[in-house]
């Protein structure tokens, strides 16, 4: 029979697998050092990948990546560094009276060989925030980054080849071809970041293999301004949260809820602020680059739909620059009244577009949110505390920022995912730790012991130890 010779993935991944074999826990001192060149790669090669990353997106803001990229790996490092000996030690955990003077212990394990996928809004955030953790968990990592970000890429493969061995941590560089190669290897975990459409392929081909998977999607994360709302405060967060990355992040707000009867006030303070933020565009290096033509062209097209529906478009371009093709930057575009049935309104939007949508009462804004697909974040700006509440209890989503935009994701002590079509799972901090360990309850039982009351041949002594037994519980 011929046997085809094992491509270089599956050489990378067997690689893997047998060290992980020859080292299945690995001790806190080996993690450690695992972090610590990891946050030596990132310190000492930020500028490079901020470069890299300005490369691939066409213009990327230095100080988006600083603190959206660099910066969200590095406290996650330091994070998991400062309590790994805690996370590390098994957990104690409480016994049954009728069980004592046995007891309970949660072991945390490493599972072994982790695959990470990632996309390209945030290239580095999104492929070693999760590997962090996988190696905080004494895990083998390889990553797939994005076909769309080439040049950054690279220089982490260099970097990681520089600082790891390749059984320890290793980038595969590929296309979809190669992504689909890769999700079909039996991973001891696998860890997806992209949009729903593909998390739905990478779930059917883990669960050929019946390999654990995380998924962290997409969608249409809303933000409700209340009645009680101070709307200029409000559309400075909005603004923000909205246009960092030119609005290619996957908690932006996506659309906007307001009271009826306000669109047009919240527009107009929507504008000033992102005047403020943002005096010029095209040659302005804080304002980020759609990542490629195809993308641009796809905002263009779900702006013009809204139009062609009857939608009041409002383009904010504060020094009237103009917008051709030799530029892969989109003005900050403001849609009031786009038809439900537009591309606009139905998918997720991943650019510097921002629908309002007026409700009328607060059922009605609760209804809206529930009739979609559960949003990875929901924003809620208002003063008043019971319609907040109301909110926050009757919907769900994968997490929440009130009265801001996007800083839910960057606290450690949370975790950060999705819920149903926005994701599955959970990482940062002790929660990334736990998803790549499998948590082992283990009873150690005492040498004294009334186990053997319950054992065969069942008749009164039986009866008698199970009737105390339900007495007691
Ligand atoms: P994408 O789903 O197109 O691609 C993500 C990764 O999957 C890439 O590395 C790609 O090469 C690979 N891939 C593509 N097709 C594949 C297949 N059939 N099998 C296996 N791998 C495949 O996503 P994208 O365009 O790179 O990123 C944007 C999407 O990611 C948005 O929907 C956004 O909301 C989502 N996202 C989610 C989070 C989160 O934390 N939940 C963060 C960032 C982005």
């Amino acid at each position: 029979m011929l046997v085809s010779p094992p491509t270089l993935l599956e050489e990378r991944f067997e690689a893997q697998r047998q060290a992980f074999a020859l080292e299945p826990c690995p001790s806190e001192k080996i993690r450690v050092d695992r972090l610590n060149r990891l946050l030596a790669m990132i310190e000492t090669q930020g500028a490079e990948f901020a470069r890299r990353i300005d490369a691939d997106f066409g213009g990327r803001s230095s100080n988006e990546t600083r603190l959206a990229e660099l910066f969200i790996v590095r406290s996650g490092i330091r994070h998991a560094r400062a309590h790994l000996r805690a996370w590390m030690r098994p957990q104690r955990v409480s016994t049954s009276l009728h069980f004592r003077p046995a007891y309970n212990r949660l072991v945390r394990q490493p599972l072994g060989v982790v695959g990470v996928v990632s996309p390209w809004n945030y290239p580095l955030q999104l492929s070693l925030g999760p590997a962090l953790a996988a190696l905080a968990a004494g895990n083998r990592v390889l990553l797939k980054p994005s076909e769309l970000t080439p040049n950054f890429t690279a220089l982490l493969d260099q970097v990681v080849r520089a600082s790891f061995s390749p059984d320890e941590l290793s980038v595969v560089n590929g296309d979809v071809d190669v992504g689909k190669a890769f999700v079909g290897l039996p991973f001891d975990h696998l860890f997806f970041t992209g949009s729903t459409q593909v998390g739905r392929h990478v779930a059917q081909a883990a669960a050929a293999n019946l390999a654990p998977v995380t998924l962290e999607l997409g969608g249409k994360s809303p933000a409700i301004l209340d009645a009680s709302c101070p709307i200029r405060t409000a559309a400075k967060s909005i603004a923000f949260g909205k246009l960092m990355n030119a609005g290619q992040t996957c908690i932006a707000p996506d659309y906007l809820l307001v009271p009826k009867g306000r669109a047009n006030d919240v527009a107009h303070e929507l504008e000033t602020a992102i005047k403020r933020l943002y005096p010029a565009l095209i040659a302005n290096p804080d304002y980020t680059s759609i990542i490629s033509v195809r993308h641009r062209e796809r905002l263009a097209e779900m702006v013009q739909e809204a139009r062609d529906s009857g939608a009041r478009i409002v383009t904010v371009n504060p020094s009237g620059e103009v917008f051709d093709e030799h530029t892969r930057k989109f003005p900050p575009t403001l849609v009031i009244g786009a038809a439900p049935n537009t591309r606009l309104m139905r998918e997720e939007i991943f650019g510097p577009l921002l629908p309002i949508v007026e409700y009328d009462g607060l059922d009605h804004a609760i209804a809206m949110v529930n009739q979609r697909d559960r949003p990875l974040a929901l924003y809620w700006f208002g003063l008043d505390a019971a319609r907040r509440d109301r909110v926050l209890t009757e919907t769900v989503s994968g997490g929440v920022t009130v009265n801001d935009c996007l800083w839910h994701l960057a606290q450690e002590a949370q975790p950060f995912g999705g819920v149903g079509p926005s994701g599955t799972g959970a990482y940062h901090g002790e929660w990334g730790f736990r998803t790549f360990s499998k948590e082992k309850p283990v009873f150690y039982q005492a040498r004294l012991n009334g186990t053997a009351l319950f054992h065969p041949p069942y008749g009164k002594t039986f009866e008698l130890m199970l009737g105390l037994l339900k007495r007691i519980t």
